[in-house]
């Protein structure tokens, strides 16, 4: 089946008792026992498993092209999930310029458990010369966050399986409807469901989707349901309900971020534009090979500096300024002030969540932001 037709259809069950078309929300944190001690459904507890979470486990797990998928309470949850089910010890590669929230994450959490190394991923030199005896997981986030730098996924699955370590893809930025990770051989997707899955700007989620059942998948299970960091039925109902309309809304925002792309990267008060969908981009051929579609989220330079940057932003008033993307509406933000100090961002750079509002409009308001 195609994308639209899973997005609809693989997270949803009509209720045989009363015959409602969708799917109804279950509360109820525990399940009754049958005569024979069994439960009807296997349901238990719902923290170990529960309609809603399955649901949206199912329509992830077919979306990705994977076996199995996790549900988590954030993205964070999820790659925590990540980190936690590695044995102690364990050394990860990672790129230098990751989700600043993960970066911290390993930083601050697991400084002293995990080892790590942040590096510029897409040197395959560099990354070989990083490859230690106790390394275990490579991760890679393209298109990467706030420079849309493109990753060549295959390329780096083939370092990875010739020293036998994994590879855990952060898709949050493509969606499945943009890239699938696991079918060019990654073997694990992750995603802050928050995002363009949720895509309205009102839940927080996060997803894990893999490959094959292997041990350290069952791990992963184990940590999603001991630790339990799981996303409650009334999120799990959201998330599925606005995941019916994924593929139209990415493509809408695609269509959207390239004409946004276009207009900017011909503007003479823009420096720089960063979108793997403009030729210009320097990798716009690997974008082009490994994904349908590129996204809903740009950035660009503006001329000057840090105070030219605040004073476009400043000036916009269809843009909310705020952080995050994948929503509806567009949202601009200073990034380089929200990673703080130790940020590789240029300080001239704003990243946009380019929304499902008319491009007409979003482009007069950055007009009149750059003009005035
Ligand atoms: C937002 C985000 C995360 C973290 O997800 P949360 O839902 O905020 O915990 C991870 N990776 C990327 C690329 C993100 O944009």
């Amino acid at each position: 089946m195609k994308t639209e037709t899973i997005a609809i259809h693989a997270g949803n069950t009509t209720d045989h008792t009363t015959g409602a078309v969708i799917q109804p929300i279950t509360m109820s944190t525990t399940f009754e026992r049958m005569e024979d001690e069994n439960y009807r459904e296997g349901y238990v507890y719902s923290r170990s498993a529960n309609p809603n979470r399955k649901a949206l486990e199912n329509v992830l797990t077919a979306l990705e092209g994977g076996i199995d998928a996790a549900a988590f309470s954030s993205g964070n949850a999820a790659g925590m999930a990540v980190f936690q089910s590695l044995t102690p010890g364990t050394h990860i590669i990672a790129p230098d310029d990751m989700y600043h929230g993960l970066r911290n994450q390993l930083k601050q959490l697991f400084a002293g458990i995990l080892e790590f190394d942040f590096i510029d991923i897409d040197d395959a030199d560099v990354l070989k010369a990083h490859i230690k005896p106790n390394t275990g997981l490579i991760w890679i986030e393209t298109p990467s966050n706030p420079l849309l730098k493109i990753t060549d996924i295959k390329k780096i699955v083939a370092v990875a399986k010739q020293y036998d370590v994994k590879v855990v893809c952060d898709n949050t930025f493509a969606t499945p409807i943009c890239q699938q990770p696991l079918r060019l051989g990654a073997d694990l997707v992750m995603h802050s469901t928050t995002k363009y899955f949720g895509g309205h700007s009102d839940l927080m989620g996060g997803a894990l989707i893999t490959a094959d059942k292997s041990e350290w998948w069952q791990k992963i299970r184990q940590v999603q349901e001991m630790g339990g960091a799981i996303p409650s039925p009334m999120d799990c109902y959201y998330l599925v309900r606005s995941i019916k309309t994924l593929p139209y809304r990415v493509k809408g925002h695609m269509q959207n971020a390239q004409l946004l792309a276009e207009f900017l990267n011909t503007h003479p008060a823009v420096d720089q534009v960063l979108y793997p969908g403009l030729a210009s981009h320097p990798n716009h051929d690997i974008a082009k090979d490994q994904m349908t579609g590129f996204g809903g989220v740009l950035s660009f330079c503006v001329q000057g500096d840090r105070d030219d940057a605040h004073r476009v932003i400043n000036k916009l008033k269809l843009f909310t300024k705020a952080t995050s993307l994948g929503g509806v509406e567009s949202l601009i933000e200073h990034r380089a002030t929200i990673e703080g100090p130790d940020t590789k961002t240029p300080f001239n750079l704003l990243r946009v969540s380019v929304g499902l509002e008319h491009i007409d409009d979003l482009i007069a308001d950055l007009q009149q932001a750059l003009e005035s």
